[in-house]
């Protein structure tokens, strides 16, 4: 991944400049990023140091660009694994304790033979130890509930929380753009 990310990709901003998502990043091949200048799809913000060359041209490739069109975001996250763990702050929802994504379950909350479904409302994030102590008991009977209500997330909520959680790659030059409206924003 780190390899993939070094390569000198390209954050790209909506037309708005507010990124595309937060998670994963959108992030664009440099390739794919000088394409887009030169067809004049995007406007380059920032810039690396690193120079690719033609015989006509010269040109310092791009590690900001912004689209010209606006892409509307669509109104609901998806109903994804990383997106439940993004929800619930990779932390398992019974015991508290944070874990890297390898470690985290899934707890359907009224277990599935019970009749729970597996649904925003119905699925937390869970460690190992947390998900065969509950097994197949409801919460009262197992005496564990959710720290937080398992409820459908917003995008904006979604952002937040991927904000705290930053990748492991982050280009300087992005640094603005991924957290610059932070405090601006109404919440
Ligand atoms: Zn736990």
């Amino acid at each position: 991944m780190v390899s993939a990310y070094s390569d000198s990709p390209a954050l790209v901003l909506n037309a708005d400049f507010r990124p595309l998502s937060y998670f994963p990043l959108s992030l664009w091949s440099w390739q794919d990023a000088v394409k887009a200048v030169f067809l004049d799809r995007v406007n380059i913000v920032s810039e690396y140091e690193r120079e690719i060359h033609s015989p006509s041209f010269t040109m310092r490739l791009p590690s900001v660009i912004a689209l010209k069109t606006y892409i509307p975001l669509t109104r609901r996250p998806a109903f994804t694994r990383f997106n439940v763990f993004l929800r619930d702050r990779f932390a398992c929802q019974y015991c508290g304790t944070a874990q890297p994504t390898s470690e985290l379950t899934f707890d359907h909350v009224i277990p599935r033979s019970r009749g729970g479904r597996t649904t925003w409302e119905n699925v937390v994030a869970a460690c190992t130890d947390c998900n065969l102590r509950k097994g197949s008991q409801l919460p009262k009977d197992a005496g564990m509930h959710p720290r937080r209500a398992a409820n459908e997330p917003s995008n904006h909520q979604l952002q937040q929380n991927g904000r705290a959680f930053p990748p492991n790659f982050l280009h300087d030059s992005w640094r603005d753009y991924l957290y610059w409206d932070s405090e601006l924003d109404p919440v």
